[in-house]
């Protein structure tokens, strides 16, 4: 008999297959990276396409339901609009805001001292004086002993100028800043204490990126998740150890941050890049409750896990705010599909950042309004109220 035949080797199997079977049940937490092997054996005998060329149409026909405007007024917590160096800028960021529902964009472009001071006048001065906020920045490059106190006076007196928040300090700040004596400055360094606990005493937040997704740190070969985005953006490139701190080394920095100023609502930019592992995110929400995230740029990860992204904004409701980053009037639509609807298979706005498609959420209408307005409107208590419902 055949089966008698191979008995010894369908033994073998079996044993494997369970081995492999209780190392999974044993280790669940251990994420499982599946290497690609040619089908069969065989090797394609036509002429390969490049990593550019394959785009294969799909075929899946299914409901389509487009959301070209937000169900709900968006606050925009992270914005990057150009310079609002006069009335009629304000004026055209605002008209390309209306057709996509963004009724509020924080500008977080870093902008401080006589800067802020002329962008605020440039809102005033524009028919749209509700419509965006500024948020002030401090410059850590070359931070020397003392310096920690000038940027918290600085920060005081851009907050009283008019600015609502602080942010977004930019991801140089943990990667690459440096201090007057040339290390590197640490994300938890002491002399900046004082700067994050004038932010608590002023009640106003702290949106903070800190490093760039975990694969850019990762090596470089051809089972990065990024590696497409890498080839093409050598800049993204942080895999020297002599020039760049680790992923983790930066997390650990950050994770300290939050702990040492449990008085100061941070908002992890990006939602800290832990959106492709949401129970680290739960995690560090349970421990520090003036911890909060946005969700820019990170619409392929959540897309990639619809059910399990549904549970988690319905569980965090309250600390998960809308952000954008690039201003892309065009790409706002792929968030509020992804958020509201639960359609299935669709293209995503970026081929580098994700070759996959996107499902949607179908999150509920009340934790659309707390994403989309209500906890920025907790946040930001001078945010203007005129076209949020009450
Ligand atoms: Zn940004």
């Amino acid at each position: 008999m055949t089966f008698m035949r191979n008995a010894q080797p369908f033994a073998l199997a079996v044993v494997v297959a369970l081995t492999s079977f209780i190392t999974v049940v044993a280790q669940p937490q251990t994420p499982t990276r599946i290497r690609p092997r040619p089908a069969e054996g065989r090797e394609p005998d036509l002429p390969q396409p490049t990593i550019r060329q394959y785009k294969p149409r799909s075929t899946l026909l299914v409901p389509q339901h487009p959301v070209p405007r937000a169900k709900y007024p968006v606050v925009d917590l992270h914005g990057h609009p150009p310079s609002l160096s006069g009335p009629d800028v304000v004026d055209q960021v605002v008209e390309a805001m209306d057709p996509v529902g963004v009724q509020v964009m924080v500008n977080a472009n870093g902008t401080s001292g006589d800067r802020l001071r002329q962008a605020l006048d440039a809102i005033k001065a524009s028919r749209h004086q509700n419509r965006i906020v500024m948020f002030t920045q401090i410059d850590v490059r070359g931070l020397a002993p003392g310096g920690g106190v000038r940027l918290a006076q600085q920060l005081e007196a851009d907050i009283k100028a008019g600015a609502l928040g602080l942010g977004e300090i930019m991801k140089d700040f943990g990667l690459s800043a440096r201090k007057s004596d040339g290390t590197r400055l640490r994300l938890d360094d002491p002399e900046l204490d004082i700067v994050w606990e004038t932010a608590a005493r002023l009640r106003i937040p702290v949106l903070i990126h800190v490093a760039d997704p975990a694969e850019f740190f990762a090596p470089l070969d051809f089972t990065n998740e990024r590696w497409l985005e890498l080839a093409l953006y050598p800049g993204r490139r942080y895999q020297d150890r002599s020039k760049f701190p680790s992923f983790e080394e930066l997390m650990a920095e950050r994770d300290r941050l939050i702990a040492r100023h449990p008085q100061t609502r941070f908002i992890l930019a990006h939602l800290g890049w832990h959106a492709n592992d949401l129970s680290r995110l739960a995690a560090m929400f349970d421990k520090w409750p003036n911890l909060y995230g946005e969700v820019g740029a990170i619409l392929y990860d959540l897309g990639r896990q619809p059910r399990a992204a549904h549970d988690f904004f319905v569980k965090y409701q309250d600390r998960v705010l809308f952000g954008k980053d690039a201003f892309q009037p065009d790409e706002y639509p792929y968030y509020w599909r992804t958020f509201e609807t639960a359609d299935e298979y669709f293209d995503y706005y970026r081929d580098y950042h994700a070759f996959w498609k996107l499902y949607g959420l179908a999150l509920p209408d009340g934790v659309l309004r707390k994403l989309y307005y209500d906890n920025a409107i907790d946040l930001m208590p001078g945010l203007p109220r005129a076209g949020f419902p009450n």
